[in-house]
């Protein structure tokens, strides 16, 4: 079986992202760019699908600007066995990129693509559910556990306030969660190797999709400022403040 990744480049998690002094959007000069955290945890947890002998070859892909090879380059270290690049100029929304990889996935038939259930960049949680929807296959989303048997996968979905298991027929979508597993580092002689794993090169184009924006963003500012806070000398104190406030 084959697993498909797809691996977004976004600004680095440590990273506080600035806003551009017109409102136009976040300012991504010089700034330090990394694979998407959730992205990484789907690489691992098709690496551990590989190492447990349920998969066997790793393919990730990324839709993005040249400089989205360093990321191909990062889950190649960590284990993935080769990675498609569909270069494109501008930022791809959810549904062109799902587009894109339901293209891929028809040319390379996996058994599982395994995205991250949303890119810290734009926070969309979109892609995965389009390209299930595209490709009229089951989903799980928000995988805390996956576990693969013959032709289906079991996944134990985050929701509110607990877990929910679904057994879904492959090919299947799964979209991981924050606590599906810890990511490995890729160690140097595999950062080494990875320069040497195929890295091949498409545009939208190979693909027949039309990736022109279908939204425009108006406005983008920073969140308000948050008011100080106040002491106060005890519990009764706090009660007659909660009680002043009309909270408690
Ligand atoms: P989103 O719907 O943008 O929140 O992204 C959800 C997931 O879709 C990400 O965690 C990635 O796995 C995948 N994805 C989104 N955009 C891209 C992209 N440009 N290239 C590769 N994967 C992407």
């Amino acid at each position: 079986m084959k697993i498909l990744v797809p691996v977004k480049r976004v600004i680095d998690y440590n990273v506080k992202p600035r806003v551009k002094a017109d409102g136009s959007g976040v300012d991504l000069a010089n700034v330090k760019m990394s694979m998407n955290p959730f992205d990484e945890i789907a690489v691992e947890e098709a690496i551990r699908l590989k190492e447990a002998g349920k998969a066997e070859e790793i393919i990730a892909v990324s839709v993005g600007p040249a400089k989205a090879q360093e990321t191909l380059r990062t889950a190649l270290a960590m284990g993935a066995d080769r990675a498609i690049l569909v270069e494109t100029d501008e930022e791809v929304e959810p549904l062109a990129v799902a587009k894109i990889l339901k293209a891929i996935a028809a040319e390379e038939n996996p058994g599982l693509v395994m995205l991250g259930k949303q890119s810290i960049s734009d926070d969309s949680n979109q892609t995965g559910q389009m390209l299930a929807a595209l490709m009229e296959r089951p989903q799980g989303t928000f995988a805390n556990t996956v576990e693969v048997d013959g032709d289906s996968v079991t996944v134990k979905r985050e929701i509110d306030g607990g877990l929910e298991t679904v057994k879904l027929t492959m090919p299947a979508i799964v979209t991981t969660d924050l606590r599906l597993n810890e990511p490995r580092y890729a160690s140097l002689p595999n950062i080494m190797k990875a320069k040497k794993k195929p890295l091949d090169t498409k545009t939208p184009a190979d693909f027949g999709v039309d990736i022109a924006p279908r939204l425009t963003t108006t406005n983008v500012s920073e969140p308000p400022v948050r008011q100080a806070g106040e002491k106060v000398e005890d519990v009764d104190a706090l009660v007659a403040k909660l009680k002043a406030l009309g909270v408690a």
